[in-house]
C-alpha cells in the first residue's frame, strides 16, 4: 500500500509538464480528452509492444485515426532518448512528403504537448528550419521534428547514420514522393548498421504485403477506420469545365442540402483562389435564404496563420435559430490524406491534380494537371464520412471512373528528372545506381540522362566519380543547373545578382510549372487559365486592374529578357526598403519576395561556407549584365533555344519546336535565348526567358557543343561558323604576338 504522500506526488506530477517543468494548461486537458478517442489510442500499448520487439514496423490506418499527431508521442513517451554520453540527447523524426502538412502537424503536437513551437516540437522544410539550436543541446528535454522528406535526405548527406535519431517514422509512405522512395532504400542500409534505430513506415493505405516483402518481412499492424457510408454520385456526361461545375455543385449543395461541411479539391493556388471568389460572390447572391459561409483555401504556399483556418468551425447562424453556417475548404491534395478536417460531410471530386510527369528523351519535367487514380478518388470520398454518413459528388461519369483511371499513382520516381537524386546519392557514397535497392527501380534511361547531365556540368567525371564542384553542388537544395551557375558566378564576378536572380526562381510559386491536362475525363480548363496559372507569381494580376498590373510589371521589363526583369524587381523591392504598400501599388507579391529574400540568405550562407565570393560588376560598366547572361549560360547550357529562319524556335540539340511563352519582356526575338523552364500545354512554350549570344555558347560550354556528336540543324551550322570565327581570332592574336 502506497502512501498517502506518495500518491499526492504522482497527481502533482501528473499537473506538471515534464517537456518544461510547468503545470499544465486546462487546455492541455481538453485536447487530452479529444485525443483519447482517436482510434490509435485504443492500440497504444500494442503499438508500443510491437515497437519494442521490432525494428522497424508498418502502421496502416485510415486518415484521421491519430497517426501523425499520436505516434509520435507514444514514441517519445516509452523511448529513452538518454545516450550514454549524457551532452547527448536523440530526436526523434516524422517525415512528411508535404511541407504545409510539416508546418501544421508540428504546431498541433507543439500545442498537444503544451510546448513552444520550435522548442521541443520543431519542423524543418527547406529554405526553413523552425528547431532550435538551443532544445538540441539541451539535457532536459527529449526533441522531436517534423520535416518533409526531402529534408531528411539532406540530412543523411553530413549524418549518414542519421545518429541524431533514435526513431524515424516514414508518414504518409503511399504518397511514394521521390525523397520517401530514396530513404526507403537508404534506411534498409542504416537499419543494418545501426541495430538501435528504429523505423516506422504509415500511410493511410498501402500495398502492405509488397512494403512487409521490402521490409524484411517487417510486422504490419492495421488501426481499423472508423468511417461511415459516403454516397457517392457521379455526372451522367462529362463535364466540360470542372472549375464551374464544381462551384456549381457547392452552390447547389448549400441550397439543397443538410448541414456539413464542404470540401472541395482543386489543382493549384490560382484555380483554389479564383474558386474561393466566385463562391463567395455568388452565395451572398443569394442573400439570407441561405446559412452563411465561411469559404478557406487550403495550398502549399498558404501563409501559416491561413493554414490554421481549415481547422475554424464553421460560421454560426445570422440570427438565433437560423439557418446553421457551413465550412466550405477548397483545397489541393493536401486534404486527400495529409491533413484532417473534422466536419466533412459533403466532398467534391473533379477527378484532377497536379502531377509530375517526365519525358527523359526531351528532359523535360512538368507539372501537369491529370486524371487523379482510383485510389485517390476513393481516399477523396473518405474524407466525407469521419464524422457522420456523406456524400461524395465525382465530376466525371462512372465510365470514366471504371474506364480511365489508373489503379494507383505512379510512384514519382517513376516520373521524375533524377539529376538531382543522383547527385544526392552519390554524394551519401552510393556509386552502384543500378543496384541501389529502389522499392521500384527507375527506367535505365532516366539514371542514364541523370548522370549525362551531371558529367556535362561537372559534377561527375568521366568514371561517374563526384567531383570537388560536384560536392559542393550537391549542399545546394536546388537543382544541379542553379547550383552550378552559383558556384561558378564569382569567376563571372557576378555572385550577387546570380543569388538575387536563383532566389527570385526558387520561390516556391516559381518553380510550380505549367498547367495543361492529358485529359482522359473530358473535363476542360476554363478558358483563360493557362495564362493566369502561368504568370510567375512575384507578379500579381487581379481581374479588376490586369492593364495596370501589366503597365506595371512592364516598368521593371528589361529588354534582356526575364531573369534580367526578376533582379530588376528584387533590387526595387530592396531599395523601397521591403514595404509592403510599395509592392501593393506596384503588382508585386509581398509574400512572394519575402520568401526569395529568405531563400537568398540561406543561399548566402551556404556560399560563406565554401568561400565562395560575393562580388558585382560595376553597375556603370558594359559588362555588368554580360557577366550575369554569362553566368546563368554557365548553369543553364543545357536549355537553350535557337531563332531558326522559319521564325520559331528549336530547343538545342533536342530539336523540340518551342515558343516564347507571352509573359515575356524581351522587346525583340533574340537568336539565342536561355530558358528556366519548359512548359508543356497545347504549345511547347519556354518560360523565363534571357537573350545570350551564340558565342559564348562556344566560350562557356564547348564541351557540351561539341559538334562531332551534334544533330544537323541550323544551330549546328551557325555554331560551326561561330567557332571557325574564334579559331581565326586566336591565330590572329598568335600571329600577332
Ligand atoms: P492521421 O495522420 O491518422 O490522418 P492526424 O493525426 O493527422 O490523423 O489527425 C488526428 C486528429 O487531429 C484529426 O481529428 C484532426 O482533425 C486533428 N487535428 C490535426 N491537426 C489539427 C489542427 N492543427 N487543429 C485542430 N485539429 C487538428
Ligand atoms: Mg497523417
Amino acid at each position: 500500500v502506497k502512501s498517502n504522500g506518495g500518491a499526492n506526488n504522482s497527481v502533482a506530477n501528473a499537473l506538471i509538464n515534464r517537456w518544461n517543468a510547468r503545470p499544465y494548461s486546462q487546455r492541455y486537458f481538453d485536447i487530452l480528452e479529444k485525443r483519447k478517442t482517436l482510434p490509435v489510442w485504443h492500440q497504444k500499448e500494442e503499438f508500443l509492444q510491437v515497437l519494442k520487439d521490432n525494428q522497424t514496423l508498418i502502421l496502416v490506418g485510415e486518415t484521421g485515426s491519430g497517426k501523425t499527431t499520436q505516434i509520435p508521442q507514444f514514441v517519445l513517451d516509452a523511448v529513452e532518448l538518454e545516450t550514454p554520453d549524457k551532452r547527448k540527447k536523440m530526436m526523434i523524426a516524422c517525415t512528411q512528403p508535404r511541407r504545409v502538412a510539416a508546418m501544421s502537424v508540428s504546431r498541433r503536437v507543439a500545442e498537444e504537448m503544451d510546448v513552444t513551437i520550435g522548442e521541443e516540437v520543431g519542423y524543418s522544410i527547406r529554405f526553413e528550419d523552425c528547431s532550435s539550436a538551443r532544445t538540441v543541446l539541451n539535457l532536459t528535454s527529449g526533441f522531436h521534428r517534423y520535416l518533409t522528406d526531402g529534408m531528411l535526405l539532406r540530412e543523411a548527406m553530413t549524418d549518414p547514420l542519421l545518429e541524431r535519431y533514435k526513431v524515424i517514422i516514414l508518414d504518409e509512405a503511399h504518397e511514394r514522393t521521390l525523397a520517401t522512395d530514396v530513404l526507403f532504400g537508404l534506411l534498409k542500409e542504416v537499419l543494418k548498421n545501426r541495430p538501435d534505430l528504429k523505423l516506422v513506415v504509415m500511410s493511410a493505405t498501402l500495398e502492405a504485403e509488397k512494403f512487409q516483402g521490402y521490409f524484411f518481412g517487417a510486422p504490419l499492424m492495421k488501426v481499423p477506420g472508423r468511417l461511415h457510408p459516403v454516397e457517392i454520385f457521379y455526372t451522367q456526361e462529362p463535364e466540360r469545365d470542372y472549375l464551374e461545375a464544381g462551384i456549381r455543385t457547392v452552390v447547389q449543395i448549400h441550397m439543397c442540402e443538410p448541414p456539413g461541411d464542404i470540401l472541395v479539391f482543386l489543382t493549384g493556388e490560382e484555380e483554389i483562389e479564383d474558386a474561393c471568389r466566385k463562391i463567395t460572390k455568388e452565395i451572398s447572391n443569394l442573400g439570407d435564404q441561405v446559412g452563411p459561409v465561411k469559404v478557406v483555401p487550403l495550398y502549399s504556399t498558404l501563409p501559416p496563420a491561413m493554414q490554421q483556418k481549415i481547422f475554424e468551425p464553421p460560421p454560426p447562424p445570422l440570427k438565433e435559430g437560423g439557418i446553421p453556417g457551413r465550412k466550405i475548404v477548397v483545397s489541393t491534395n493536401i486534404a486527400e490524406t495529409s491533413l484532417t478536417i473534422d466536419g466533412i460531410v459533403y466532398v467534391i471530386d473533379p477527378g484532377f491534380a497536379k502531377q509530375k510527369v517526365y519525358n527523359p528523351r526531351v528532359r523535360v519535367e512538368s507539372l501537369l494537371v491529370s486524371p487523379i487514380s482510383k485510389a485517390s478518388a476513393h481516399q477523396r470520398s473518405g474524407r466525407a464520412g469521419r464524422t457522420q454518413p456523406g456524400k461524395c459528388f465525382r465530376l466525371y461519369t462512372e465510365r470514366s471512373f471504371n474506364n480511365d483511371l489508373q489503379p494507383q499513382t505512379y510512384p514519382e520516381i517513376l516520373r521524375s528528372n533524377l539529376a538531382n537524386t543522383v547527385l544526392t546519392l552519390k554524394k551519401l557514397g552510393i556509386d552502384d545506381l543500378v543496384h541501389f535497392d529502389f522499392m521500384d527501380p527507375p527506367a535505365p534511361e532516366t539514371l542514364m540522362r541523370a548522370l549525362e547531365v551531371l558529367n556535362y556540368l561537372g559534377a561527375l567525371d568521366d568514371d561517374g566519380n563526384l567531383t570537388k564542384l560536384g560536392e559542393i553542388m550537391s549542399e545546394f537544395p536546388l537543382d544541379p543547373q542553379m547550383s552550378k551557375m552559383l558556384v561558378v558566378s564569382p569567376e563571372f564576378n557576378c555572385s550577387n545578382e546570380i543569388l538575387s536572380i536563383s532566389a527570385m526562381l526558387s520561390d516556391e510559386c516559381v518553380l510550380l510549372g505549367c498547367h495543361q491536362q492529358l485529359s482522359s475525363l473530358g473535363s476542360m480548363p476554363p478558358v483563360g487559365m493557362h495564362h493566369r496559372i502561368l504568370i510567375p507569381n512575384c507578379f500579381v494580376r487581379p481581374r479588376e486592374a490586369q492593364k495596370a498590373a501589366d503597365e506595371a510589371k512592364a516598368r521593371f521589363g528589361h529588354i534582356d529578357g526575364d531573369h534580367l526583369t526578376l533582379l530588376n524587381v528584387y533590387h526595387a523591392y530592396k531599395q523601397n526598403n521591403e514595404d509592403p504598400s510599395w509592392c501593393y501599388d506596384n503588382f508585386v507579391n509581398h509574400r512572394a519576395l519575402k520568401s526569395a529574400d529568405n531563400v537568398r540568405q540561406q543561399l548566402v550562407r551556404i556560399m560563406a561556407r565554401f568561400n565562395l565570393k560575393q562580388c558585382s560588376t560595376d553597375f556603370n560598366s558594359r559588362d555588368y549584365y554580360v557577366n550575369i547572361r554569362k553566368a546563368m549560360l554557365a548553369g543553364y547550357f543545357m536549355q537553350v533555344a535557337h531563332l531558326e529562319r522559319t521564325g520559331h524556335y528549336l530547343t538545342v540539340k533536342d530539336n523540340q519546336v518551342v515558343h516564347l511563352h507571352p509573359s515575356n519582356c524581351l522587346d525583340h526575338k533574340p537568336e539565342w535565348v536561355i530558358y528556366n523552364e519548359y512548359v508543356l500545354t497545347s504549345r511547347n512554350f519556354i518560360r523565363t526567358v534571357t537573350d545570350i549570344r551564340g558565342e559564348w555558347l562556344v566560350d562557356v560550354a564547348p564541351h557540351y557543343y561539341d559538334l562531332s556528336n551534334f544533330p544537323q540543324c541550323e544551330a549546328k551550322r551557325v555554331l560551326e561558323k561561330l567557332y571557325k570565327k574564334r579559331e581565326k581570332e586566336k591565330e590572329e592574336t598568335r600571329s600577332r604576338r
